[in-house]
């Protein structure tokens, strides 16, 4: 145990780099970095970090350059995550690289991407875009001369395997007994320090998919006023700034109102996530990372914030995800996708050589077709199609 970590405040119950169940591959430690500290770099370097700033969050990314990206949704899910982790004295490092990592295998067009893949790959085996993450980092990322992937260390990767179904998990454990699956066969939490990341994507897309829908003119300030975690910030923040409230009578509300009602709606998520987490480890007092691992879920919002929490995202998924022109869109999106799948299942010899040379063809297109940025999609199907679904992007 270094002391140079208790200086810093790491509590008993967290990650600690020195303590952790190491990488699939030995290496040398990196001197001037802790473990956790050199996943996140890994990953910050890798091919499909950078493709993430052209993957569709919920809008398409030729709709607008201020829209999230998944890579501005997984920065910000970092910022949330490191935040609560520096008050909740977990490891920092750990739930960035996480954070970080978590939408590494989302494919070119968001969930309608995802859906269209995992249709076609029905007969094989499906699609999942968390088990896709930890196959990037596994496998697909091939960068190193002594092994595939970027050889993350468990904890990272126990992160990035944030949900699978069982049938997944026993596949995997047949590869690697005591790996990241076994939690799903066996009933056991992850980490802390995974467990508050899966949250800070939640807290994250809530607060920032109300303001691209803003944005985007799809939803409207007046139908949020139905939804009382944004009401109640929303008057605050018009309260403490009556001017900018008379002036939303004669025109649009202004944008400086909703930025501080998301502010302040942000902050009141973190805030309760950290006082509900801290209240459940002070009542259960985990020893240890072995202690977290075999007990109950610990991070958590409380019950109140979790109901209002889940009426938002109700009210986000009827009025925002299926809003006609993002079904319109997430309709060609699917297309897409689907027509690719069959042309490079008919002729392996459009894609790259390595691709085309895999053994399994059907995995082998997913993958390539799960690693494109929606613009690289939207080029191949031009080429092998000769059509344009989006016009003239
Ligand atoms: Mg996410």
């Amino acid at each position: 145990m270094s002391s140079s970590r208790d200086a810093v405040g790491l509590a008993p119950w967290a990650c600690w780099p020195e303590r952790s169940r190491g990488r699939r591959f030995a290496e040398p430690a990196a001197g001037t970095r802790d473990e956790h500290q050199r996943d996140r770099d890994r990953i910050v370097h890798s091919t499909a970090f950078r493709r993430l700033v052209y993957k569709t969050q919920v809008f398409v990314n030729h709709e607008g350059d201020l829209f999230r990206t998944r890579l501005t949704h997984s920065l910000e899910v970092a910022q949330v995550a490191r935040s609560a982790a520096r008050q909740l004295r977990l490891n920092e490092d750990l739930v960035e690289a996480i954070a970080l990592a978590h939408d590494l295998g989302h494919t070119p067009f968001g969930h309608a991407g995802q859906d269209a893949l995992h249709g076609c790959m029905s007969a094989h085996g499906g699609f999942e875009h968390n088990l896709q993450s930890l196959r990037v980092v596994d496998t697909l990322e091939q960068r190193y001369f002594a092994f595939d992937g970027l050889n993350l260390t468990f904890e990272a990767r126990e992160g990035i395997l944030k949900h699978c179904s069982r049938r997944h998990a026993l596949r995997l454990c047949a590869a690697e007994a005591d790996g990241p699956a076994r939690r799903f066969v066996d009933g056991g939490q992850p980490s802390l320090e995974a467990q508050l990341v899966n949250l800070a994507d939640e807290v994250a897309y809530c607060t920032h998919d109300i303001d691209d829908g803003l944005r985007s003119g799809l939803l409207q300030p007046a139908q949020l006023e139905a939804v009382p975690l944004f009401a109640h910030w929303h008057e605050a923040a018009r309260d403490d700034h009556p001017g900018e409230a008379r002036g939303r009578a004669r025109t649009p509300p202004g944008r400086r109102v909703i930025f501080e009602t998301l502010r302040r709606l942000l902050s009141a998520l973190i805030a309760d996530l950290v006082q509900a987490t801290e209240a459940a480890i002070a009542a259960t007092g985990p020893s240890d990372i072995g202690a977290v691992r075999c007990g109950p879920a610990l991070v958590a919002f409380s019950g109140c914030q979790r109901a209002q929490i889940d009426a938002l995202k109700h009210f986000l998924f009827g009025a925002l995800y299926r809003h006609p022109q993002v079904t319109q869109t997430t309709a060609l999106a699917r297309q897409v996708v689907t027509e690719l799948f069959e042309a490079y299942r008919s002729d392996p010899g459009e894609m790259p050589a390595e691709h085309a040379a895999a053994q399994d063809t059907p995995r082998a297109v997913a993958d390539y077709i799960a690693g494109m940025t929606d613009r690289f999609a939207l080029r191949e199907h031009r080429r092998l199609t000769g059509r344009r679904v989006f016009g003239d992007v």
